[in-house]
């Protein structure tokens, strides 16, 4: 379990993004990636190796300022080091970008019901399924935050997600179960991290969240509740 950061708010976050992930190096990882949501949708980089692989891959194909990303350094424990299996993870309809850190112990059965209705998968981690299932949620109407609630009373094992939609680019959707997820509470912005090292920098509010959660945050608000939607 490494690294997981989710930025909206005024600053660019590329920025913020590499320097959360930046922070967390010390945890070790063995992959990076970044997501940023633009008005021409979902925009991505992840690199297997060092943040130094993913910081050159930036430099080298340059992503549009956006007020609104998600970050993530994984250790994998489904699916090889590579490019592919690096998070955050696109949904195959482009609509979803997911991060995850833990181990999702049933996403055999998920994956193949999935498969079965045709969506096809770009990796083989386990946290691809969470992508994918919330993608279909949103695709028979859920908005995200319901997407979220409704895929994580499914998943078993540990998780903490954060997603973000490509038609919503103000908002983040965070979950846990047995893994860490902290929101850090700024002015005019909102963190969501795995550690508060990640955004210590920029904010000192922090708040733990509980065992079972759901949080979504704006620029400038916060709710909580647990996965059937009571605050
Ligand atoms: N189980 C996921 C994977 O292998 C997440 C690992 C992590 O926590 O970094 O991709």
């Amino acid at each position: 379990m490494c690294g997981i950061i989710g930025y909206v708010g005024p600053r660019n976050a590329q920025n913020v993004l590499v320097d959360a992930l930046r922070r967390m190096e010390y945890r070790g990882y063995d992959s990076a990636g970044i997501a940023v949501g633009t008005d021409d949708g979902l925009v991505w980089r992840k690199k297997a190796g060092k943040l130094s692989n993913l910081e050159a891959e930036l430099a080298a194909s340059p992503i549009p300022a956006s007020h609104i990303g998600i970050g993530h350094t994984r250790w994998a424990t489904h699916g090889a080091p590579t490019d592919a299996n690096a998070h955050p993870h696109i949904s195959a309809d482009g609509r979803v970008a997911l991060i995850h850190n833990g181990i999702i112990e049933n996403f055999a059965p998920l994956r193949a019901e999935l498969e079965a209705q045709g969506v096809a998968f770009r990796s083989q981690t386990d946290s691809e399924v969470a992508s994918q299932l919330v993608a279909r949620e949103i695709a028979q109407g859920a908005g995200l935050a319901d997407a979220m609630r409704a895929v994580s009373r499914r998943l078993e094992g540990a998780f903490t997600l954060v997603a973000m939609d490509a038609q919503n680019p103000d908002l983040l959707v965070a979950s846990r179960r047995n893994s860490p997820l902290v929101m850090g509470v700024g002015e005019g912005e909102m963190f969501v991290a795995s550690d508060v090292a990640a955004f210590i920098e920029f904010t000192r509010e922090a708040v733990e969240m509980g065992q079972d959660v759901v949080v979504e945050v704006t620029r400038d608000s916060w709710k909580v509740t647990d996965f059937d939607g009571t605050p």
